[in-house]
């Protein structure tokens, strides 16, 4: 009877060296299968189109309730934006040990290269993810994995440590090599695609977790939607940029106050809480001024859709200097 092979779970963002980590392995022998894991700051588009390329199954998995809890408390800090990336990426590797134990895999594994990014790929760092995941010696990573401790699928003589690799540090030029002899050719960029490392966006979500909270999943998925305003008296106001964003507005009305022009076509809105009644006509202000009727010089007919019954608010459109001066950008 020939030796069993080795099951591994790998972490697949799609970018090139989570792509390497599972061509690296099954050349090792193992028997590979993905996760990846999904929340409305980060897409598994491209884990899909990169499973797919490989030819291995992928398993996704929601973690937006683990991104709140990081966003709410996260115990290693954030990177440069709101990116709990130390926390984030351990509790990631933490719920594919679960999977792990409960379908019967060997090991985790993951791209992730020593040396490659200073914050959260240096060796203290893959320790703090080490530890955090409690994963006790199960987690591999192929690429730098003959510069780091054996593990035990390479101890108990299930994967071939020399088979592994030895690459460490920022250059990509090994990583670029493997890609051509492994024939693989679409990867986006390493850092690119999650939205808690952009500057903007991190305003927007701080400024709704110190507001309106994070609790509300609804209102989270619609923080990647749409212009968002803090008006005077503290409400928020959350405004449709075409008419795909207007849909998902629409979809989503019972939210708060829904906002449209009654007779012009122009944007739609919602206030998801409102602290004062003055802050609903400063948001009929800033709808009909991104309306067709923004330069009426009669007010405007706004209708409100609150708590199932419709009332009619009449505002002049804001002056734009003014509303740019409550968006948050
Ligand atoms: S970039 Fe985003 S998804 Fe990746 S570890 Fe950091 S916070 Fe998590």
């Amino acid at each position: 009877m020939g030796k069993a092979k080795a099951r591994g779970l790998s972490l697949l963002s799609g970018g090139l060296d989570s792509q390497l980590a599972v061509k690296v392995l099954e050349r090792a022998g193992a028997c590979m299968e993905c996760i990846v894991f999904e929340t409305p700051f980060f897409s598994a588009a491209s884990a899909k189109k990169a499973a797919s390329a490989l030819g291995v199954k992928l398993h996704v998995v929601d973690f937006t309730d683990d991104e709140i809890a990081l966003l709410k408390n996260p115990p290693h800090g954030f990177g440069s934006a709101m990116n709990p990336c130390i926390d984030c990426h351990a509790t990631m590797i933490r719920r594919a040990g679960e999977m792990m134990s409960r379908l019967g895999f060997d090991f985790v594994s993951t791209g992730e290269v020593l040396g490659q990014r200073p914050m959260s790929q240096n060796r203290q760092a893959l320790g703090i993810v080490e530890k955090t995941a409690a994963l006790a010696g199960r987690l591999v990573r192929p690429l730098s994995a003959r510069l780091l401790e054996p593990t035990l699928p390479e101890t108990e003589g299930l994967l071939d440590r020399d088979m592994l690799l030895d690459i460490s540090g920022r250059r990509r030029d090994r990583q670029l090599a493997l890609a051509a002899e492994f024939g693989l050719s679409e990867f986006p960029s390493p850092a690119g695609g999650c939205k808690l490392t952009e500057a903007g966006f991190a305003r927007r979500l701080a400024d709704l977790m110190n507001h309106e909270g994070l609790d509300n999943r609804r209102l989270v998925d619609l923080i990647v939607t749409a212009r968002r305003f803090r008006l005077p008296a503290g409400s928020s106001l959350i405004l449709g940029r075409d008419e795909k964003e207007n849909a998902v507005l629409r979809e989503n009305s019972d939210l708060g106050i829904f906002m449209e022009c009654a007779s012009a076509s122009g944007p739609s809105a919602i206030v998801p809480r409102l602290v004062s009644e003055s802050d609903l006509s400063a948001a009929a202000g800033i709808v009909v001024s991104y309306s067709k009727a923004a330069s009426s010089a009669e007010p405007v007919e706004v209708s409100c859709l609150r708590d199932g019954a419709r009332a009619s608010v009449f505002a002049a459109a804001m002056p734009r200097d003014k509303s740019k001066e409550l968006q948050i950008f």
